[in-house]
């Protein structure tokens, strides 16, 4: 097994796939209210695409794959290719991020699914600002899509938790709570200026700021999760009275680049080194081919062309909901 490792000595062991640029929301921090297409289903890459990808990725030394969106639930057939997967790439963690409304209709799926890991989004409790923040999502199916998750497997939970200014970020402690009954971790993530016709600079808040408001039930504490491969680009917190952790994803204010270990394939199958760059390089024709050394040979171009920083990153208009996060 090989191992990836860029030009600046970055050992690049995760990789993010979206398998649908589509959702069932509308994220304020992620799409815009109109005007963003759905790409045609003959430009998003199969899931024997993806299965061949993993296989690649997997001699290629990637240990973790999560599986990301838009809204990686929409997309028929998800559950079933997990499945798949699991005989094919042994040993190769999946994990996955969704908003958590269609859990309830896939719990028993989840449940057999042998992921690592779920991360849902949650930015409110509010029934009312969920639904301004989400452009009409019902809150109440992802408040059971968590609970399913916490009652009926032991898959480790994550909450995300996008921070905007004068929108949600009064309710860190309500989503607190909320989290620690459900045996899962909060993360607060800054809001990211990935696309400009999203983006507010108003409305972004910095994590920090948060973080000095954080409830005094007893003392958060700095943990050190250098070691934790899992812990990915966030600082947690643990507080020493209630053992309760917290993480924070400064992308903005705090940048990370220095320990990042991901790269991301989009749904129509390009692999984008850089979050924050427009550059990407197209493996679809390699995959379609069923050549697999020129998907490794197109894994490695992709590795090489990884900004030290994002500073150095050509950046330009992103949708979040077309690379997945
Ligand atoms: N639909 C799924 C979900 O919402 O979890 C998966 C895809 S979503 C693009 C992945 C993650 O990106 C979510 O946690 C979402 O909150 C986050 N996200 C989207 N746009 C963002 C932005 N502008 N800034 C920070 N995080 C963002
Ligand atoms: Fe959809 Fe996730 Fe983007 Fe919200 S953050 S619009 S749920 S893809």
């Amino acid at each position: 097994m090989g191992v990836l490792k860029d030009r600046f000595g970055r050992h690049l062991n995760y990789i993010r796939i979206s398998v649908t640029d589509r959702c069932n929301y509308r994220c304020l921090y992620c799409m815009p209210a109109e005007g963003l297409e759905w790409i045609p289903h003959e430009r998003i890459m199969t899931y024997e695409e993806i299965l061949f990808l993993a296989r690649v990725l997997k001699d290629l030394g990637v240990e973790k794959i999560r599986f990301t969106g838009g809204e990686p639930l929409v997309r028929k057939g998800l559950f079933p290719f997990l499945g798949s997967l699991r005989g094919f790439v042994p040993g190769v963690r999946t994990v996955l991020t969704t908003n958590g409304s269609l859990i309830p209709q896939y719990i028993d799926e989840v449940a057999r699914s042998g992921l690592s890991g779920v991360n849902v989004s949650l930015d409110t409790l509010d029934e009312g600002l969920f639904r301004f923040m989400t452009r009409n999502g019902n809150l109440q199916d992802v408040i059971e899509g968590i609970r399913l998750l916490a009652e009926r497997t032991d898959i480790p939970l994550k909450i995300n938790t996008v921070l905007m200014k004068g929108t949600n970020d009064g309710e860190v402690e309500t989503l607190l709570d909320f989290a620690r009954t459900h045996g899962a971790v909060l993360r607060l993530i800054e809001f990211m200026p990935l696309d400009d016709s999203v983006w507010r600079k108003d409305l972004f808040i910095p994590a920090s700021e948060i973080l000095q408001r954080l409830p005094e039930r007893g003392f958060w504490e700095r943990m050190d999760n250098s070691s934790d491969h899992s812990a990915g680009p966030a600082r947690y917190f643990r507080n020493v009275s209630t053992g309760q952790r917290i993480g924070v994803i400064e992308a903005v204010s705090h940048h990370f680049c220095q320990s990042c270990n991901r790269l991301r394939v989009s749904a129509t199958g390009v692999m984008r080194p850089c979050l924050f760059s427009e550059e990407g390089i197209d493996l679809r024709p390699a995959l379609l081919s069923g050549n697999a050394a020129s998907v490794e040979a197109l894994v490695l171009q992709a590795v090489n062309s990884k900004p030290q920083s994002y500073c150095h990153a050509n950046t330009g208009a992103t949708h979040m909901s077309r690379i997945g996060g």
